[in-house]
This record gives structure tokens, C-alpha cells and sequence, in this order.
């Protein structure tokens, strides 16, 4: 990468909102900026990982504690916090695995509340803060390799997921002429503290390798690295609306 395209040129003192902060992932995301000189602000609905992320990088972080299922509590605890912003990652999201003949309306109306409905919320509040300021962004929604593939037991998640590339999609058509780019990416399993406790044991974990051409499952900063790549737009500045594999080649199997 040039001397202009580095990460740290681009994120120095940009204000980049991540949710899903508290851990995995978004958590590893929102430690990268700030080593980049970043100003993440760290977005979960546990105030205690909130607690701990400022006393892990400073009492300076800024962070929100909201429940992204509660679509008008989003509306209000985010209200400052959108205003100003460079880059959002929309992260958060949760997985109620079971089988398609056990789905409840319950689990459904949870997954897609957070997965999908909390995304167009925070999205629409962010864009229309950078519209209103003419204001260039970059958006980046965290899907998955179950956007594409069937997998047992994930029939919800799937759904979810496969709706946030479409819904990355047409932000991606809609905001293109406002400058403001929206990008997928979409990991295979990780292993987060929780997906290394799920997926250590060889024979679950076996299958799921074999199909991974790599032949490894993926660790946070290979997410966190594919992220900051699109949401740099010294780097991406012509990659819009793309779901980008974070798989080892799972998708090509
Ligand atoms: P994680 O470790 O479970 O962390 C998810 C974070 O989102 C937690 O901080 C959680 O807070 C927060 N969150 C969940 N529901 C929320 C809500 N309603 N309001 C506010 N915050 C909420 O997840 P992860 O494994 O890092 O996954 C991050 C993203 O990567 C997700 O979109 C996931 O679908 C995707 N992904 C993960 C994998 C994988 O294998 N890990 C693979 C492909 C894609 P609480 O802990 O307080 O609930």
C-alpha cells in the first residue's frame, strides 16, 4: 500500500462507529482503530464490555449501550452519536441455531431484528447525518459464508444473512451518488472466544475444514483487516457493493 493509502493516513481522527462492540469481532475491530488513531465509537447493549473496553484502551472512548432490537431506544441513545460519522460497521448480530422445523416467531422476529432491521435503522440515521453534510462515508455490513450456503440447523441466520447482502446491495445502488460506498463482508466460522470454545472439538470441526480450502477456520483480525481494507477510501475507493469472502475459499467449494 503507498505512503497515501496506509490505514493509519486514512483513519488518523476519523470517527468510525462500530456496532456490536463488546466482544469478538467488533471488539477486535474497535481495538484496531484505536491503535490507528481512530475515534471508534463502541456500540453493545452490555454496559459491562462497554466498561471493560475503556479500561482496556482509555476513559476517552466513546462509547453507547443500547439494546439494536429496540428500534426507537436506537433512535434516541444514537442521536449524538451518528452525528459527524466517517465509517460505520454494522456487526452485531445474533444466531439462534436450530432446526427448521423447531424456528419459533419468537427466535425469527429476534434475528431479524437485530440482524437486518437494526442495520437499515443505524444505516438510514448515519447516511442521513453524511448526506446532510455532504459528507463522503463508507458503510460496512458484517454477513457471513451462511448468506450462500445452506447450513444445518442455521435456517433463520442464513435468512438474516442473505437479506443484509441484498439490503447491502441496494443502500450500495441508493448512496453510491452521495459518496457513500457499502461493502459486505462474509467470514467463515472465526474463532471468537465463543467460536473457538464451539469449534475445538475435532469431530464438529472436521467437516466444516474439509470444505475449507485453506484448510483453517478464521481469526478475528482476518475479518477486522478485511473490514478496515473497505472502509479505507484511499484503498477501495471503486469497491461498492461488494460481499466480500473472508473464507478461505468455502464459497468456491
Ligand atoms: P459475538 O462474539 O457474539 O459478539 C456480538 C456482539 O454483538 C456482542 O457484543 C453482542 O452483545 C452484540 N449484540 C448482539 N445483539 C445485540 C443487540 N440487540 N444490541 C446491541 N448489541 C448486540 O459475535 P461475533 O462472532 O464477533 O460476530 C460478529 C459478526 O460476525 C456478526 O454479524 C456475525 O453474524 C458475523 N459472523 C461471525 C462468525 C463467527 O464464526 N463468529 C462467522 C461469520 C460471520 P451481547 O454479548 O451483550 O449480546
Amino acid at each position: 500500500m503507498s505512503e497515501g493509502r496506509t490505514h493509519n493516513a486514512f483513519f488518523k481522527g476519523k470517527k468510525v462507529l462500530v456496532t456490536g462492540a463488546g466482544k469478538g469481532i467488533g471488539r477486535a475491530l474497535v481495538v484496531r482503530l484505536w491503535q490507528l488513531g481512530a475515534k471508534p465509537v463502541a456500540v453493545t447493549r452490555s454496559q459491562r464490555d462497554l466498561d471493560s473496553l475503556k479500561e482496556e484502551l482509555g476513559a476517552s472512548l466513546s462509547t453507547v449501550c443500547v439494546d439494536l432490537a429496540d428500534w426507537q431506544a436506537t433512535r434516541l441513545q444514537l442521536k449524538e452519536a451518528v452525528q459527524g460519522v466517517h465509517c460505520l460497521v454494522n456487526n452485531a448480530a445474533v444466531a439462534q441455531l436450530e432446526p427448521f422445523l423447531k424456528v419459533s416467531e419468537e427466535h425469527f422476529d429476534q434475528s431479524f431484528g437485530v440482524n437486518v432491521k437494526a442495520v437499515v435503522n443505524v444505516s438510514q440515521m448515519v447516511a442521513e447525518d453524511m448526506i446532510g453534510r455532504g459528507q463522503s462515508g463508507a458503510i460496512v455490513n458484517v454477513s457471513s459464508q451462511a448468506s450462500q450456503r445452506a447450513l444445518a440447523d442455521h435456517a433463520v441466520y442464513c435468512s438474516t444473512k442473505a437479506a443484509l447482502d441484498a439490503l447491502s446491495k441496494v443502500m450500495a445502488l441508493e448512496l453510491g451518488k452521495h459518496k457513500i460506498r457499502v461493502n459486505c463482508v462474509n467470514p467463515t466460522v472465526v474463532l471468537t472466544a465463543m467460536g473457538r470454545l464451539g469449534w475445538s472439538d475435532p469431530v464438529k470441526a472436521g467437516p466444516m475444514l474439509a470444505r475449507i480450502p485453506v484448510g483453517r477456520f478464521a481469526e478475528e483480525q482476518d475479518v477486522v483487516e478485511a473490514v478496515l481494507f473497505l472502509l479505507n477510501d484511499s484503498a477501495a475507493a471503486m469497491v461498492h457493493g461488494c460481499s466480500l469472502p473472508v473464507d478461505g475459499g468455502f464459497l468456491v467449494t
